[in-house]
């Protein structure tokens, strides 16, 4: 039975870098995918800002367009352009991304298994895990690691094996590939209103030209094939579908990420932005700390919690904060109704607002513009009679 220092278990944009930085640092590493094929099915849109990007340091055939703006469609049919001098982020293709960092992690000297599934983790015992996993022929094989890095994504096996708290939510993502020009193909496309986005946000993303990747992020599951219609049907000139490309976005960061022997990383861990739903920047960014700690707690011979909860307190010294706003965020939008949301949206055309948004407006990092909101009370008379309640503990948070 082989024992490996580190085996992480998905090989997404989170375990791809978990995996190549415990190589990197010397650490026998297997890296696990259940799909045959690297990064497909597709489950995302692709957008990433050029932080992200920088942190991947792949090469630029990746991407698929430069986006340096967004217009952000009201519930009652107006909009507002904002951006558009200077590029903010790119779609990227999704699936070759993966395989990219996937690729760099092999020539890192990374074993890397497909078409192989982890199905049961045991507890921690003599300074290992056991963990289960099955091929596609449904051959079983036991495989040991001293730390196993959960990487599986929103359904997360080994989350729940290691008995560690889920993320607080789930979105659905309901996206597919559609038939539509847009308007400006450097400007990605977003939507407010109830009956389009099923009660939180919308988009319209372009990829090549004559088609986008259009879709919703909803909780109400039952309500999204509908919303989603109606999005298609009503704001993006009824394009065809080309395909769907649907998956899960949990939000609301869990208590713990860490248990004796593992280590939880990128969606498996809530790491996603609760305001987007992006995840590929903050898994990458939370992957390069768990693949550090991971490979040298593995080759110290200690890989207890109590070792590993390096992982936890530098990821959450990076991102906790922001995530946490976010999810607050994400809850007040989602109470708002649709002539409240117009009403914001509004605010926008208020030129000194609209030139703070312009210029702190971060996708990554989206409490940035209400920080600095903060700090200029004179733009305040614009907003506070547009807020609903609840704002007033995000605001209590932020100034804390
Ligand atoms: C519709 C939609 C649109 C999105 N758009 C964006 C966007 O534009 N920008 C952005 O930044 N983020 C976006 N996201 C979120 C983003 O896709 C995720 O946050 C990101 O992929 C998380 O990376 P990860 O490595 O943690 O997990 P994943 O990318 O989900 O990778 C997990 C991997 O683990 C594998 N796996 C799962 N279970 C097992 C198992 N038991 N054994 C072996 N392998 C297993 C899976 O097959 C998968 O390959 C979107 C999500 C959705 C659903």
């Amino acid at each position: 039975m082989n024992l490996y220092d580190v085996i992480v278990v998905g090989a997404g944009p989170a375990g791809a870098t978990a995996a190549t930085v415990a190589a990197r640092h010397g650490a026998k590493v297997l890296l696990l995918e259940e799909h045959t094929q690297i990064g497909r099915p597709i489950q995302c849109t692709g957008l990433l800002s050029i932080r992200g990007w920088r942190l991947a340091r792949l090469p630029k055939s990746l991407i698929v367009r430069e986006i340096t703006g967004v217009r952000a469609h009201a519930p009652d049919g107006s909009f507002i352009d904002l951006g558009g001098e200077r590029v903010r982020a790119y779609v990227i293709d999704r699936d070759r991304f993966d395989q990219a960092l996937v690729e760099r992690a092999k020539q890192t000297g990374v074993e890397v298994r497909t078409g192989v599934r982890a199905v049961s983790l045991e507890a921690y015992k003599n300074d290992h895990r056991t963990l289960w996993v099955e091929s596609r022929d449904g051959l079983k094989e036991k495989l040991r690691a001293r730390v196993v890095v959960g990487a599986d994504g929103a359904h997360g096996l080994v989350a729940r094996q290691a008995e560690l708290p889920p993320p607080k939510k789930r979105l659905l993502g309901l996206q597919a590939i559609v038939q539509y020009t847009a308007p400006r193909p450097d400007f990605v496309e977003v939507f407010f209103g109830e009956r389009w986005t099923g009660g939180f946000f919308a988009w319209a993303v372009p990829e090549r030209d004559g088609s986008a990747r259009v879709g919703l992020a909803t909780e109400r599951l039952h309500q999204a094939k509908e919303s989603f219609e109606h999005l298609r049907a009503e704001r993006c000139a009824g394009g065809e579908i080309l395909c769907y490309q649907s998956g899960m976005i949990p939000i609301g960061l869990p208590e713990r990420t860490v248990a004796d022997g593992v280590v939880l990383v990128g969606d498996a861990a809530g790491q996603a932005k609760p305001t987007s739903g992006g995840g590929i920047y903050t898994g990458m960014l939370c992957g390069k700390i768990a693949g550090e700690v991971a490979a040298k707690a593995a080759l110290q011979g200690d890989s207890t919690a109590r070792a590993l909860r390096e992982y936890e307190v530098r990821w959450r010294a990076k991102l906790e904060r922001e995530l946490t706003l976010g999810f607050h965020a994400q809850q007040i939008l989602t109470q708002l109704s649709d002539a409240q949301l117009t009403q914001l949206l509004k605010l926008l055309r208020e030129p000194e607002l609209r030139a703070l948004v312009e210029h702190y407006g971060d996708i990554d990092y989206p409490s940035k513009i209400a920080q600095e909101l903060i700090k200029r009370p004179r733009l305040w008379k614009h907003i506070w009679p547009a807020l609903p309640l609840g704002v007033t503990q995000y605001l209590r948070m932020l100034l804390v």
